[in-house]
């Protein structure tokens, strides 16, 4: 996650007498690269996955599943294939926030030719297959766990740990240790204290408890060695966490994309924005935390809660002190607006930002738009700094922009070039949660690489007043949104950029697979894309089964991985219909998730019966899926043998 410059850490209080200067040579930094690099253009399309793994402990003996806290002993070795080899490394690999969480990416981007379709799951796999070189089975696994379920139970790691508010120096938590966080790097503690102490006390994240026949009324969770914040933070019936670790210990998705310059970077993220709530709610893998099942399937709002510094003055919930000012949403959230000048109709938000910031934007000839982003970014402070990292030369150096940049963490993000690179103007998506398996993942990165090619193809604009695409992240959250709930979206997709174009609701369904005599769905128009193009009979196959995947989440004929876990909860022989998840229950679960991720089974419910080239899923294909799949790609595939 983010910037990983080393040095010595400064506490808060050091920090915020700095925070006025960092902020201002961090937009010196961003000037000196838009000087630079505003004008380059013909970047190719590049693109590449960031995968978030969990190292899993399962005591066999015990049945218990833990985290295990070992990824600084598993990182230098998978490391090592990219110091020797940079440039060629298969893989890469980086810390997380906590010790149980590794970061694997393929260790260079994909290209912009559809056939590198066939290379994401290959990709994936032999990722996985270096992390399973590492660990230690039987009693280590590696699963891919959006939110792990238990997070914050006791003896929730491995090794296990007391924890209280004194034994927690950097998070105060009355449930996650620090000795969970990533050890060796200061960052991730420093973070951890430094958002705290700016807050002004420990988060207090609450999310509904998913009610059930025995669920306790009302529900109140258990507050061990509180000193009188876990009272006051909690609310009944919902399940109460107090640490960053809650939040920034899940693991997402992400995308990072290569624009051909920059307006086109702005252009993708904006229409990218609108599909962060609709893709979250495609992926929902979060149904329960800290032990108890939820009425949210996604990580989202305990990630936002778990990184909120702002004061209580700047959250609503204190008086202002001198230099406040309200503070509408987290640093971890849905942006605020859009980035193109032509989208300027379409942010029906206040934006906050000091007037000096923008102007000294505005001084070096950047647009309204693009200031006011850079500006708006910078209302968040510095959390985080070095005292080796303070003088720096901010015409070489981005480290202060960089900053404040990496902690936005929003639903998508726009990142300049680093100085000196060969690297352009790219865009992330960040919103969708990670799956199990292989095939799952990269049909989520496939679909997004794609839409955004027909996005850019046929000129489509899916733009909705902002407003209402924090909306839709709201509802995408939900229990079962994927099913039951109904999102702002664009009926009419042409290139009218006028904010006056009617916005509907929609299911998911309809977004993805159109509606009679309406909306013709996402889908359609992704295939009339690649029957556009000269693609080989391979790589439509692989597309197709990564479509139809997202297809029949969004049709509700397959599960998505929280429906799925919670499924799995609610009918385990141990579950007493009170909201708990249990150790035995946990510890099935986490076996199971690690079989049906290995391929040992399949999972007919949450994916079907795919047979993408690359990952050979053993099992035969049942009749029914097998028929669907072939009338989908037959039409595909004549039109190809005609060509
Ligand atoms: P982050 O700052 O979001 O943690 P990472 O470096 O971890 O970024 O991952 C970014 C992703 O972008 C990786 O999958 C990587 O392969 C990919 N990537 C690398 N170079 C480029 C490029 N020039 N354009 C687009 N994506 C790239
Ligand atoms: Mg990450
Ligand atoms: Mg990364
Ligand atoms: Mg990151
Ligand atoms: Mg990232």
């Amino acid at each position: 996650m983010g910037l990983l410059s080393v040095g010595t850490p400064l506490a808060w209080k050091d920090t915020k007498k700095l925070a006025e200067y960092v902020k201002k040579h961090g937009i010196v930094q961003f000037i000196n690269l838009y000087r630079k690099l505003k004008n380059r253009q013909r970047d190719t399309l590049k693109w590449g996955d960031e995968i978030e793994y969990t190292l899993v402990y399962l005591d066999h003996e015990k049945k218990a599943a833990r985290l295990l806290l070992k990824c600084n002993e598993y990182l230098p070795e998978l490391q090592e294939d990219e110091n020797n080899n940079p440039g060629k490394n298969t893989s890469a690999w980086r810390m997380e926030y906590a010790n149980y969480m590794i970061e694997g990416t393929p260790g260079q981007p994909f290209g912009g030719c559809l056939t590198q379709f066939n290379r994401v799951e290959k990709s994936m796999k032999s990722r996985r297959e270096e992390l399973e070189r590492m660990i230690q089975r039987p009693n280590e696994a590696i699963i891919c766990f959006a939110s792990f379920p238990r997070i914050g139970c006791p003896d929730f790691t491995e090794p296990t740990y007391e924890v209280s508010p004194e034994l927690n120096p950097a998070s105060n938590s009355l449930y996650y240790p620090d000795a969970a966080v990533y050890p060796d790097h200061p960052r991730f503690l420093t973070l951890t204290k430094n958002i705290r102490s700016r807050r002004g006390g420990r988060q207090a994240i609450n999310i509904p408890v998913f009610r059930d026949e025995k669920t306790p009324e009302p529900f109140l969770p258990a507050t061990p060695n509180d000193d009188g914040q876990a009272a006051k933070g909690m609310k009944p019936d919902h399940v109460y966490m107090d640490a960053m670790g809650f939040g920034m210990g899940c693991s997402c998705l992400q995308v990072t994309f290569q624009a051909c310059n920059i307006d086109e970077a702005r252009l993708l993220y904006d229409q990218l924005a609108g599909l962060g709530p609709i893709m979250m709610a495609l992926s929902a893998a979060s149904p329960a935390f800290q032990g108890t099942l939820a009425d949210v399937d996604c990580r989202w709002d305990v990630i936002a809660g778990s990184v909120d510094d702002r004061t209580p003055g700047e959250r609503g919930t204190g008086p202002l002190q001198e230099g406040e000012r309200l503070i509408p949403k987290s640093r971890y959230d849905c942006i605020d607006m859009y980035i193109s000048p032509c989208s300027k109709d379409f942010n029906d938000r206040p934006i906050l930002y000091d007037k000096e910031h923008k102007q000294m934007l505005l001084d070096e000839g950047l647009d309204d738009v693009l200031a006011e982003h850079i500006a708006h970014l910078f209302i968040r402070d510095p959390i985080s700094l070095f005292a080796e990292k303070l003088d720096l030369n901010d015409e070489v150096e981005v480290d202060h922009f960089e900053n404040i940049q990496s902690t936005n963490w929003q639903s998508v993000r726009f990142k300049p070039p680093p100085p000196n690179s060969q690297i352009g103007w790219r865009v992330e998506f960040r919103t969708i949660e990670v799956q199990l398996t292989d095939f799952e993942n990269a049909a989520y990165v496939v679909f997004v690489v794609l839409l955004t090619r027909v996005i850019l193809s046929y000129n489509l604009n899916l733009l909705i007043p902002i407003s209402k695409v924090e909306e839709n992240m709201r509802r995408a959250v939900k229990r079962d949104a994927v099913l039951n709930e109904k999102f702002f979206f664009r009926s009419a997709l042409n290139c009218n950029k006028n904010a006056d174009e009617p916005v509907e609701e929609m299911s998911i369904d309809e977004i993805i697979n159109g509606k009679d005599g309406g909306f013709p769905g996402l889908i359609s128009l992704m295939k009339s894309y690649i029957k556009s193009m000269d693609v080989d009979v391979d790589t439509v196959c692989t597309i197709t089964q990564y479509l139809n995947l997202i297809s029949k989440r969004a049709s509700g004929e397959l599960k998505t991985p929280a429906n799925w876990m919670r499924n799995f909860i609610v009918n385990h022989e141990t579950y007493k219909r009170d909201s708990e998840v249990n150790e035995r229950i946990m510890y099935d679960l986490a076996v199971k998730c690690d079989s049906i991720s290995r391929e040992l089974v399949g999972c007919p419910e949450l994916f079907g019966n795919p047979k993408t080239k690359s990952a050979n899923v053993t099992l035969p294909r049942c009749e029914k899926v097998k028929q669907e799949v072939e009338s989908i790609t037959e039409k595909i595939l004549q039109q190809q043998e005609l060509d």
